[in-house]
């Protein structure tokens, strides 16, 4: 049994692997027949990644696959130490954003001139499935943080996986050089169709509220529309 305040158990076999500083969580899904890590955080955050996976028994060539759940920069900066072992899968308007590191909407630079370019395996759509055995995830297109945005949505324990969509308390993400409050708004009234138990974040606390977080997430970006005052917004851009 790993002990570690970083490294946290919420599912069987689902582990949250807290990122540091601006880097996003990445989450770790154990499958039966696969291995999955949704988003692989900022560079800089990877040696605290490797360290997190070598004390649950995994090295980098045993991911093999990453979903990003958008393009931005604190979600996919690390994609470069894996993608010549894992498949690297993306919505396939965030792929575009990654594929040709358009640094606009991405906010992606690499500090070394000879890193190899990022690439993209497998371009989702909506409703795509990955069956884990133990574990089925969907991709729900979710757009409105940014273009390529996707809630990963997991059947059988009813949870979400959801980036920078929908965070703890409903506080609002900013919207993307490709995003859209009204594309925001939609997304979150889809995903209020469905049965959810828990929230898993790209940023802050997970949620066991995610009725009243959604509820809370389309009411600011309501007043974020009227340019009310005071909405809670979270600022994840400063470039790594
Ligand atoms: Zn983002």
């Amino acid at each position: 049994m790993v002990k570690d305040d970083q490294i946290i158990e919420l599912q069987p076999n689902i582990f949250w692997l807290k990122g540091e500083e601006t880097s996003s969580h990445s989450y770790l899904i154990r499958g039966d027949y696969k291995n999955v890590l949704i988003d692989s955080g900022v560079d800089k955050n990877f040696f605290k990644l490797q360290k997190s996976l070598l004390m649950l028994g995994l090295k980098i060539r045993d991911i093999d696959i990453i979903i990003n759940t958008h393009e931005h920069f604190d979600h996919i900066g690390a994609n470069r130490y894996f993608q010549d072992y894992s498949l690297i899968a993306a919505h396939r308007f965030a792929a575009t954003k990654i594929a040709v590191e358009d640094r606009y909407v991405t906010m992606y630079k690499s500090a070394d001139l000879n890193e190899p370019s990022l690439k993209v395996h497998l371009w989702l759509e909506n409703r795509c499935r990955f069956d884990l055995g133990n574990y089925v995830l969907e991709v729900m297109h979710t757009p409105g943080h940014t273009s390529g945005s996707i809630c990963i949505y997991e059947f059988t324990r009813k949870i979400l996986f959801t980036g920078d969509t929908l965070f703890a308390g409903g506080t609002l993400s900013y919207i993307g050089e490709s995003g859209s409050v009204g594309d925001y708004i939609n997304s979150i009234s889809l995903l209020e169709t469905r049965k959810i138990n828990e929230l898993y974040p790209g940023h802050g606390n997970v949620s066991s509220t995610p009725e009243e977080d959604m509820q809370k997430a389309i009411l600011n970006a309501r007043a974020l529309l009227r340019d009310e005052e005071g909405v809670e917004i979270t600022h994840f851009r400063e470039v790594s």
